[in-house]
């Protein structure tokens, strides 16, 4: 299948790295009308010392946003855009700083600031019309890869779905394993698993090639690192090793396809609203026979690091909830043909999906 694809242009890597954010983006300082947008994750509200690391200028906008709640939505980024092109016009760029909500804010209003209308238009792969402004990602917590994919991922009206194209890549990363240092535990091996998930999955199916390999094998090593050998944990060290196994594992993913997981994963949080890494840790544990290798060495990973992973969830749900679940995630038609190939339709049942979704 002829894929081409968009890289990250720039990407700074190291300690310290954050604090060459300004310089890094001065030349750009004059495009549009003159000011940068700084999107950050309200974790760092509170933290003086990091505000007087934020290279912001008297006429830029630093904005804080809550993350812990929803994930990003399309009415939000039609807010954002609709609000900052009244009050001051078109930005020279937008600086996300911040996890996978952040770095999908950014790089969707980014986008939106250049074409018309709401983003629920431009849900899918594809459909955005103009580049959008300049964009740098600088993420605070790793795993989901959104540093580096094609993809921002929105919940809309009717779907969560992305708005997947060339111009949605960042312009500049900044890669600063110092600003990991501080994410709590759960949340520091959830974020990460959705690499680990990435790798196994990117690298079982039929999209499966040399280069998603190359990536997902390093990615994996790199996480049974940080995750599962001796001298696993939440260290400095560590940091450094999983802010790269995030990037590896989104290049491994950007060259293949995720599968099963995510598919099912789709469904759980399009209906319960459960966020992605955390959904992927409820389902990942009930695909032995998808990923029975990934799968035994997930559960050594929860236990090393003595994480909560809840079950019988489906208990309380209703048979409705259970049948949009089943809708949402047979119509990722991509991560099914990828983990089962093209008569995946032969494989798979609804029976089967309702029997996945109540092994929860
Ligand atoms: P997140 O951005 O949702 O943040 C999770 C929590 O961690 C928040 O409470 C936040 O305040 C906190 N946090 C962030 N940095 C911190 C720090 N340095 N110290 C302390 N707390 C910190 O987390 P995430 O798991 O990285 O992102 C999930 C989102 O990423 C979902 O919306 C998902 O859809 C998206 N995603 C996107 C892609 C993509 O390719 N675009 C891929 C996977 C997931
Ligand atoms: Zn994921």
């Amino acid at each position: 299948m002829f894929k081409n694809f968009q890289s990250v242009s720039k990407c700074a890597y190291g300690r310290g790295s954050f604090d060459k954010l300004g310089e890094i983006i001065a030349p750009k300082r004059s495009e549009n009308q003159g000011y940068f947008i700084f999107l950050i994750d309200h974790y760092f509200e509170d933290k003086p010392d990091f505000h007087k690391r934020i290279p912001a200028e008297s006429n830029d906008v630093v904005e804080f946003i809550y993350t812990s709640g929803e994930e990003p939505k399309t009415s939000q980024i039609d807010e954002l855009r609709d609000r900052f092109l009244q009050s001051k016009g078109l930005p020279a760029g937008v600086i996300g700083i911040g996890g996978g909500s952040i770095m999908d804010i950014a790089k969707a209003l980014a986008l939106m600031f250049t074409n018309e209308g709401s983003s629920v238009q431009y849900q899918g792969l594809n459909l955005i019309k103009k580049p959008g402004v300049y964009h740098v990602g600088v993420p605070t917590i790793s795993g989901t890869g959104a540093e580096v994919s094609m993809t921002a991922v929105l919940t809309g009206p009717t779907k969560k779905l992305g708005l997947k194209c060339d111009w949605t890549v960042f312009d500049q990363i900044i890669l600063d394993p110092d600003l990991i240092a501080t994410v709590p535990k759960n949340q520091w091996f959830y974020t990460g698993m959705d690499t680990y998930i990435h790798c196994v999955e990117s690298m079982t199916g039929q999209y499966k090639n040399t280069f998603s390999e190359a990536y997902g094998y390093k990615a994996i090593d790199l996480c049974k690192e940080v995750f599962l050998y001796e001298g696993s944990g939440q260290n400095p060290l560590n940091d450094e090793k999983l802010m790269v196994a995030s990037y590896f594992g989104g290049l491994s993913l950007t060259y293949s396809e995720v599968g099963v997981c995510h598919a099912l994963s789709y469904g759980l949080s399009y209906v319960f609203g459960t966020r992605h890494c955390f959904a992927n840790c409820i389902i990942f544990p009930h695909l032995e026979e998808f990923y029975p290798e990934g799968v035994k060495e997930f559960k050594q990973m929860v236990e090393k690091n003595d994480i909560f992973i809840p079950k019988n969830l489906s208990q309380t749900w209703q048979e409705q909830e259970v049948e949009k679940m089943i809708d949402v995630c047979w119509a990722l038609t991509h991560m099914w043909k990828h983990a089962l190939g093209d008569d995946w339709e032969k494989k798979l049942t609804r029976e089967k999906l309702k029997e996945l979704y109540y092994r929860m």
